[in-house]
């Protein structure tokens, strides 16, 4: 998402162009990562058999885009029947950034019903080519999502005015995809300086949950009310339609594996 308020037409144009193919790149990257990959690490011991909680039932008014959708027209979505592990790098980490994040999680995981679980910190630096599993650093499991603080220099989707690139990562192999990891990397010098001001704090939210509910499998909307416009729009809440979108990824029956 870019957060130019001031920034000319112009460039929030570019810079809507360039998320959009970040966007897509980002996911087509994540699956054909796992070239390195192996076998699917075995199923977690916090595996449920049944969805952990339901998203709340909304009116569904449509007009959401799903990042990716199967054959079969579903979209790809993340197993409710188990917790979304999430790391943070708090490398360069500004001053409230922990609890934006953490405050954030809580608002897509209830809009969308997924339980995001905060394992703790790592020193993995974000990249575009992350592989799915890391046993040496997370043991037998899907690496957990990435949340680091960055810049441009170390992450370049960042560049163009991006505060922030998100994406989910499916297993290729599968017989059916599903989002099994994921990276969320946010601009540390952006959210130092807004996260100390009110209007800025409120910014800095409303950007943590559009890249959240990236990670979830919500694409951009042309809607400028929608929380998901690419560019930044004073809008600090998610529409109704975003509402539904992510309620529609969160849902379901459990996903086998
Ligand atoms: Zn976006």
């Amino acid at each position: 998402m870019t957060g130019g308020a001031q920034a000319s037409r112009t460039v929030l144009a570019v810079s809507l162009v360039v998320l959009i193919a970040t966007t897509a790149l980002g996911v087509l990257l994540w699956q054909r990562a796992p070239a390195l990959l192996g076998a699917a690490p075995p199923a977690p011991a916090d595996v449920a058999t049944a969805p952990l909680r339901l998203p709340p039932d909304v009116p569904d008014p449509g007009g959401y885009v799903h990042l990716l959708t199967g054959d079969d027209g579903a979209p790809v979505r993340w197993d409710p029947c188990r917790p979304v592990h999430v790391v943070v790098r708090p490398q360069g980490e500004p001053p409230g950034g922990r609890a934006a994040v953490e405050t954030a999680l809580a608002r897509v995981g209830e809009a969308s019903g997924l339980v995001f679980v905060v394992d703790g910190e790592t020193d993995e630096a974000p990249t575009t080519t992350r592989a799915l599993t890391d046993p040496a650093r997370y043991g037998a499991r899907w690496s957990p999502v990435l949340v680091a603080w960055s810049d441009a220099g170390e992450y370049p989707p960042l560049q163009g005015g991006a505060v922030g690139v998100a994406g989910p990562a499916a297993d290729p192999a599968a017989d059916r995809l599903s989002w099994v990891s994921g990276t969320v990397v946010l601009d540390a010098v952006w959210f130092a300086d807004n996260l100390p001001q009110e209007l800025g704090s409120r910014r800095a939210g409303a950007v943590l949950s559009h890249e959240l509910a990236h990670l979830v499998g919500l694409g951009h909307s042309a809607d400028p009310f929608s929380l998901m416009s690419p560019t930044y729009q004073s809008v600090y809440g998610f529409s109704l339609s975003d509402q539904a979108g992510l309620a529609s990824l969160g849902g379901g029956a459990c996903l086998p594996g």
